[in-house]
This record gives structure tokens, sequence and C-alpha cells, in this order.
């Protein structure tokens, strides 16, 4: 499915508020995109469930473009990607390697980093005959990428993967490379909190980001400054339609999001809608043991 320019450009207007986009921004990206292929973006998966790129793939408009996956590809240049790419083995390998070589690109990844038996839990591809673990591709990658960014919490913290015993040794990007990371919070992350860091890149306008690496403009509120519920009855029991839920253990007090804003599957409905506590997915210290306690209320503890 080819996607043109103008179809990008309806993707931003349509969400221009959520991306934050001026009608200035959308000239200049208008612009940019009509004078170049778009940068080089390569896409690693690490050690995670591929979540993060089944939420993206999920974006579904019934006017095109219907997948945020169809943006990148045809507009973004995304030149690597395991599972969207169209070639595979030794052809896809060698566009990874020969990146890796002339840099520049903006790198993206997927997944935590496994370190124990030298990296040998995850295999990123085979290279003229070589196993090339996850480890050692997202060195190499990194050390030459413009900008680095964690989609999901297994490669921004180390996520579920992460979690004890954690017998693999998956640390997150940031730790293994020393590099500063855009890290895109959540398990799995919003398209849209996605969708607008890839825009500021690509327009070259500066955000700041929090002291866990996310980005302020989406992850400076907590959810339950958001949440349309603050202020009401407490909800006891499961099963009750409406009131707030920090009584079943929401987490939204400690968690930073803008979930109550953009909501969830095309902006139908988000979790506390759905009338399930948040659960603190985009805390650093996600997955937490138990990722609940009833009864426990907001708590104490700040994430950041
Ligand atoms: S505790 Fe949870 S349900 Fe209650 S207002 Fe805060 S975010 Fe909403
Ligand atoms: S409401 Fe909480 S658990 Fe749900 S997606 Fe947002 S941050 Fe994650």
């Amino acid at each position: 499915m080819h996607i043109s320019r103008r179809d990008f450009l309806r993707y931003c207007g349509i969400s221009a508020a959520a991306l934050g986009l001026t009608g200035t921004d959308l000239m200049k990206l208008g612009e940019l995109l009509a004078s170049t292929s778009g940068p080089q973006v390569l896409w690693l998966v690490g050690s995670s469930c591929t979540g993060c790129s089944v939420s993206f793939l999920n974006y579904i408009s019934t006017t095109s473009p219907t997948s945020a996956a169809d943006i990148l590809v045809n507009k973004i240049n995304l030149t690597y990607h395991p599972s969207l790419m169209a070639t595979a083995g030794q052809d896809a390998a060698a566009i990874a390697e020969k990146a890796a070589v002339s840099g520049g690109y903006i790198l993206v990844v997927e997944g935590g980093v496994p370190t124990a038996f030298g990296g040998g839990a995850c295999i990123a591809w085979t290279y003229n005959g070589k196993d090339v673990t996850f480890q050692d591709a997202v060195k190499r990658l990194a050390s030459k990428a413009s900008k680095i960014i964690c989609i999901g919490n297994c490669s921004a913290y180390g996520g579920v993967p992460a979690a004890y015993p954690n017998e693999t040794g998956v640390k997150s990007v940031a730790a293994v490379t020393g590099k500063t990371t855009i890290n895109i919070a959540g398990c799995p992350p919003h398209p849209d909190w996605f969708v607008w860091a890839v825009v500021q890149l690509l327009l070259n306008k500066p955000f700041s980001l929090d002291s866990s690496g996310r980005p302020a403009a989406l992850f400076g509120k907590s959810v339950h400054d958001m949440c349309p519920r603050k202020g009401t009855d407490e909800r006891k029991n499961y099963g009750v339609e409406g009131g707030c839920l920090k009584e079943l253990g929401c987490r939204g007090p400690q968690t930073r999001a803008n979930c109550p804003a953009v909501k969830w599957n095309n902006k139908i409905s988000w979790c506390i809608d759905a009338n399930v506590p948040c659960i603190g997915c985009t805390s650093p210290d996600f997955p937490r043991t138990p990722l609940m306690k009833v009864g426990e209320g907001s708590g104490s503890e700040n994430d950041d």
C-alpha cells in the first residue's frame, strides 16, 4: 500500500493536538518530506514480547493511512525492522551492518538487552555465517546513531524481561551503551507517543527529558492529575461502574503518562474507562511485585 505525503500529513493533522504540532510545524514537515526520502530509521527488537510493535501496528483508521507502520515504511525510510521489512536473512543483516558503518540514522530499540552468557541468549542476526548478539548489535549501532529512541519499558528500563530472576541478565539500552536514550515508556507505549518523538526529531525541535529519560511533554503529569474520576467516590469492589479506583490499588497517582488525554485503541477508551486500575506501566520500576495491592491506595512512592 502506498502512503502519499498528503496521507502522512493528514495523519499528523488529525493528531496535531496530541502531537503538539502547530500549523507552521505541519508546513515544515510537508516541505521536509517533499524534498527528501526521510531519515534512515533502524528498528531492532531484542528481549521483548514484540507488543510495542504490535501496539504501533494496531493504529487503524478507516481512512488512509490505515496503520502507523505504513507511515514508517513508506515515508520515514524504515530500512530495518525484523518483522516489517520485506527482505530477510543475509540481505536484511547486510542493511543493518552497512548502516553500522555509515552512521547518522535514528536507532529505535524495542526490547531489553540480555548480557549474560556473552549476550548469547538473544541473536539479532547472522552475517557471513557469524551470529551477532543483540548486545553487540545495539552497542555498535548506538555508537553511530544520531538519536536513540527506546520504545517501551524493556529497552528503556529492563521491563518484564529484567524482572526477577532475570537469568539472562537483561539491561536497558542506556545501561549497556552509556548513551542518552529518548525513553518512550509504556508496556506497551501509546502509538502517538512514538510518533510524537519521531516528528520532533524530523522537525529538529528540541524537547526536554525528565529524570527517567521520558519526554516531559508526554510524561510530565500523573495519570491521576488528568483522570476524570479524580475526587469521585472510591470503589471498593471490582465490577462496579464509575468512581475512583484508588482503593482497588490504582497506581495513577504515582504514574506519569497522558493516557486520560490520548486514550487508547484510536481514542476509544483507556484503562480507567474500562474500570481497570492503572498498573503503572510507564514507570521505570514496572513491573512491581505485586502489580497493585488492593487497599494500598495511592501509597507514598513516586516513580520519579
Ligand atoms: S486513583 Fe486512579 S481512578 Fe482514582 S482518580 Fe486517580 S487515576 Fe483515576
Ligand atoms: S493508565 Fe496506567 S496502566 Fe494504563 S496505559 Fe496508562 S500508564 Fe499504562
